[in-house]
């Protein structure tokens, strides 16, 4: 599936930055354009894959490159007063070339977080192409403002796009880690997941044809009807004996391919499908209950088979008790493992964005509180007791 990736906010640029770097070193081709858009100057030097003419400043005049610090209307305003210039950079985008669009952002800061669902809005009213969104949940320890920011952001998001992808940060943070170091590991474990879901959809002509290749308009499928997604991961390295079946080395050595078992390429589908269902998804959540899901096994064609594929497909069925459940291929000949990524669309049970809302709400009512009282307890400052004093002017 060939897309438009634009990046907003710090979060959002480095994301799309990764996704480069991803199609770069796997051959995926998932990336036909890609645009850095934000109010900081040093972000955007900062990235290195993003082509410098793809990367737009926005707010100058308000901010002068400096960001808008963690203000998302702020973000939301100067996106709506510079969006031409936003405008200017994907009229150089081939758009009858791409599937869709996918805006991504932090939701948790200023510029993606506001900017972010405007800009998604734009698209949608030019362009016929699908409008998806990705948007990152912050840590619950990063404070009440980044959680108001992205409660209030997720709610705008999730109206302006045709689908929202979230990731949570939240459940992928590892304590002890410097939070750059962490997120380049938190960036790598998003651009895996979404690499292999659009990349199943980019399988080439001169591919190998497996028996039931995913096509993207499977992926646009089960991303309409809107709402939110998560995305489940799981993989298993083949062994040496299997992946040096019919590579290089047998060629060299004159060996045949190794005799496929099928019952274990079977059985570790299966498996493969089970642990991305209830293991770590990007957003946690009940699965009970998803509209729509797409089950992506993704290898070296001789060890995908469609055996596997359905019954992991009728085991997502029975867990979600949706009927729309869609399943299939993504050829991976040099790879050496074997994975499941399952793509969960139309979520409704997610204790997280409840907590997530409960925190923004206080965050909200205590500052609130503190800007009622302002200027009482300024006023207290200022004043001596006696009130003796005056001001010189
Ligand atoms: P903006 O530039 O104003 O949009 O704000 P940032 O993108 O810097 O930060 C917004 C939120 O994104 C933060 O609160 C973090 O939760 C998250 N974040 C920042 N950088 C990264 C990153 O590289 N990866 C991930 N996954 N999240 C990030």
């Amino acid at each position: 599936m060939k897309l438009a990736m634009i990046g907003f906010g710090q979060a959002g640029g480095k994301i799309v930055d990764r996704f480069l770097a991803y199609d770069d070193r796997t051959g995926s081709a998932i990336v036909r354009a890609a645009i850095a858009v934000n109010t900081a100057k040093a972000d955007l030097l900062g990235l290195t894959h993003v082509p410098e003419e793809s990367r737009v400043l926005i707010g100058q005049a308000r901010v002068k490159g400096h960001g808008v610090g963690a203000d998302n209307e702020l973000g939301a305003e100067v996106t709506e007063e510079d969006i031409g210039e936003i405008q200017g950079a994907i009229d150089g985008i081939p758009t009858h070339e791409i599937d869709a669009f996918l805006v991504v952002a932090g939701m948790g800061g200023g510029t993606g977080s506001g900017g972010a669902p405007v800009l998604a809005r734009h698209l949608k009213r030019i362009y016929t192409e699908p409008v998806y969104g990705l948007g990152v949940l912050p840590g619950s320890d990063e404070g009440g403002i980044y959680t108001l920011n992205a409660a209030r952001s997720f709610q705008t998001f999730v109206r302006e796009v045709d689908n929202l992808m979230v990731f949570d940060n939240d459940s992928w943070r590892k304590t002890g880690e410097s939070v750059e170091g962490g997120y380049r590991e938190i960036n790598e474990e998003i651009v895996t997941r979404f690499g292999i879901l659009f990349g199943a959809g980019e399988v080439g002509a001169g591919d190998e044809i497996a028996e039931s290749v995913v096509d993207s308009s499977e992926i646009i499928n089960t991303l309409s009807g809107g709402g939110v997604s998560t995305v489940g991961y799981a993989s298993e390295a083949l062994s040496r004996e299997e992946s040096s079946g019919g590579g290089l080395l047998s060629r060299f050595t004159g060996g045949n391919e190794p005799e496929i078992d099928t019952a274990h390429t079977t059985n570790r589908i299966t498996s493969l499908v089970r642990k991305a269902a209830l293991g770590r998804l990007t957003l946690p959540c009940e699965i009970e209950g998803t509209e729509r899901a797409l089950l992506v096994m993704a290898g070296p064609p001789r060890y995908l088979n469609r055996k596997g594929i359905e019954r992991g497909r009728k085991w997502i069925e029975q867990q979600t008790g949706s009927m729309e459940v869609r399943g299939g291929d993504y050829p991976v000949s040099g790879a050496s493992e074997v994975s499941a990524v399952l793509l969960l669309s139309g979520i409704n049970d997610v204790p997280r964005i409840r907590d997530l809302q409960r925190v923004a709400v206080e965050a909200q009512d205590n500052i609130e509180d503190i800007r009622s009282e302002r200027d009482t307890n300024l006023e207290g400052l200022v004043t001596d007791d006696g009130d003796e004093l005056d001001p010189l002017f």
